[in-house]
């Protein structure tokens, strides 16, 4: 076992296991077999004393086989019914295969929504934690039947990595129909070669992965890739395996070698900061000047308005707004304390002008840093 391997699996016992479509189906529909043999596993290592919490593709795939579609559903409104057919089928497939261990499965399915308010955020954190210590596996989804575009996560591996977030999961199992990220598609032409171990995501990384998903899954190895970059960041490792491989599973959690292992990043964000930086859509861009950007990135210091040079959107107290440089590159993403238009107005100024203008000042920063996260 490879030291990094040793280290990252040595008391990792909060197990976060995506599965995706391309593993849970085959040609006729659900894959019942696949299906069963990794619940037989995670059931052997739940006697052990590890929990697990899944996040599980296939609804979409399920309805249309059910269907007997066998083409690509293109609009949001078929994809929408064809979950609805097919998320039951689903769960009861993992019903019955976790009953056969004598385990309980729990259904959530989610929208974006629901993590992008705090409280709710906290509630799904609460109903998690309650499955995990009566011993029932939760099988998480997203509710595709009624998300619509502006609140989807897109694809499950965004959502698994919001998931990793909110369980404090020790690592992010993202199984899938290859072995790994490849140094480049693996379907093309040129030679390729597996990266077993990725200790920061770089441009190359990105690159190396295509966004061309296949028929069944919606992410492809990109937003696989963007997904562990999120629970990197978090402090979470992440390990893309190919989840069709027999005891995939257990070779994982004996720290054999096999798929793409991303090391957690050394510096990671708390968890609120997390939830800023990647949950909450931004609302408008703060322009600031190279002083404050200097004092935010190395000096680990709040925005105040003298660092600001313009604001662009509408936004309100409490609102997550970018922070850009002068070249509108991405510094930070943080809660303002202020809204946009009396932004606007003190912008430039120093803090012990703010009440002067305002007529009132309830704080001194535009956004405080304990409510923001630096993305440099
Ligand atoms: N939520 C979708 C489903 O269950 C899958 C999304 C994805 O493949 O990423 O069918």
């Amino acid at each position: 076992m490879s030291e990094e391997r040793a280290s990252i699996l040595k008391g990792a016992k909060r197990i976060l296991v995506k599965i995706g479509s391309g593993v849970l189906t085959g040609q006729d529909g659900l894959d019942l077999d696949i299906i069963e043999h990794l619940v037989d596993e995670i059931s052997v290592y739940s006697r052990k004393g590890f929990h697990f919490v899944i996040v599980s593709s296939g609804a979409i795939a399920s309805g249309m086989n059910r269907m007997g579609f066998t083409e690509k559903l293109k609009s949001l409104p078929q994809k929408q019914a064809a979950a609805a057919i097919g998320q039951g089928r689903l769960m009861r497939v993992y019903s019955n295969a976790f009953g056969r261990h004598g385990l309980v499965t729990a259904q959530i399915l989610l929208t974006m929504n629901d993590l992008t308010d705090r409280q709710r955020f906290l509630n799904i954190r609460n109903t998690l934690s309650t499955l995990t210590e009566w011993g029932v596996v939760p099988i998480i989804n997203e509710n595709d039947s009624v998300s619509v575009d502006e609140i989807k996560f897109g694809d499950n591996d965004n959502l698994a990595a919001m998931t990793a977030n909110i369980t404090e999961a020790n690592i992010l199992i993202n199984l899938t129909n290859t072995e790994g990220l490849y140094d480049r598609d693996p379907r093309g032409p040129e030679k390729s070669r597996l990266i077993s171990l990725v200790t920061e995501i770089t441009a190359e990384i990105e690159a190396a992965a295509s966004s061309e998903p296949d028929t069944v899954g919606m992410g492809g190895m990109k937003s696989k890739v963007i997904a562990a970059r999120k629970v990197t960041a978090f402090g979470i490792p992440c390990i893309i395996a190919h989840g069709k491989k027999t005891g995939i599973l257990s070779d994982i959690l004996s720290g054999r070698e096999t798929g793409t292992l991303f090391l957690p990043m050394a510096q990671h964000l708390k968890s609120k900061k997390f939830w800023i930086a990647f949950t909450l859509r931004s609302r408008g861009k703060i322009f600031i000047d190279s002083g404050a950007k200097d004092a935010i990135i190395n000096h680990g210091r709040s925005l105040l308005p003298s660092g600001i040079i313009r604001v662009e959107g509408d936004f309100h107290v409490g609102d997550p707004v970018t922070c850009v440089d002068v070249n509108g590159v991405s510094i930070a993403k943080g809660l303002v304390n202020y809204r946009s238009s009396d932004i606007d107005r003190i912008k430039g100024l120093k803090t012990s002008r703010i009440e002067q203008v305002l007529g009132d000042k309830p704080y001194d920063e535009i956004i405080h840093r304990d409510n923001m996260a630096v993305s440099k």
